[in-house]
C-alpha cells in the first residue's frame, strides 16, 4: 500500500466526491472518466489502495483479478464486449500515471488508434 493520505479515488469511493458510477461490487468500483478520452472511458478500481498494477500484482493476485473481471462486465454493460475494448494501466511518470491509486482504464466505442510516444 502507499502512504497514509487518501487520495482523489478514495474520496470518489467513499461518496464524497461525485462521480458517474458504472458498476460496484464487494472489492471493485467503476466509474467515468471526467476527461473521457473514448467515447466509452471507465475507470476501474479495487476498493484497497495499491499504489499500481505490479504492486497490487505482488500483494494481491486475487484482487487484481476482480479488477479484470469489472473491467470485462463494464466492457458488457457500455455495450462494447463485441465491438472491442482496452484496458490500460498507467505506471508512474512517463507513462503520466497521476492518481497514485492503481485503477484500469477501460476505453471503447470506436476505433482507437494506436498510443505510444
Ligand atoms: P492516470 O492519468 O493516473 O492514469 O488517470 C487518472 C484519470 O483520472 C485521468 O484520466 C483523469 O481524467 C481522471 N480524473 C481525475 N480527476 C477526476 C475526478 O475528479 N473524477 C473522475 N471521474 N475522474 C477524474
Amino acid at each position: 500500500m502507499g502512504d497514509s493520505a487518501e487520495t482523489l479515488f478514495e474520496r470518489i469511493i467513499g461518496g464524497e466526491i461525485p462521480a458517474d458510477v458504472v458498476y460496484q461490487d464487494e472489492t471493485t468500483f467503476a466509474f467515468r472518466d471526467i476527461r473521457p478520452q473514448a467515447k466509452v472511458h471507465v475507470l476501474v478500481v479495487p476498493k484497497t489502495r495499491y499504489r499500481n498494477l505490479g504492486e497490487l500484482a505482488a500483494a494481491d493476485p486475487r484482487l487484481l483479478a476482480d479488477v479484470a473481471r469489472t473491467a470485462r462486465k463494464v466492457a458488457e454493460i457500455e455495450g462494447v464486449l463485441e465491438s472491442g475494448y482496452r484496458v490500460v494501466f498507467n505506471t508512474d511518470g512517463d507513462a503520466g500515471q497521476t492518481v497514485f491509486h492503481v485503477h484500469a482504464h477501460v476505453l471503447g466505442g470506436e476505433p482507437l488508434g494506436f498510443f505510444g510516444a
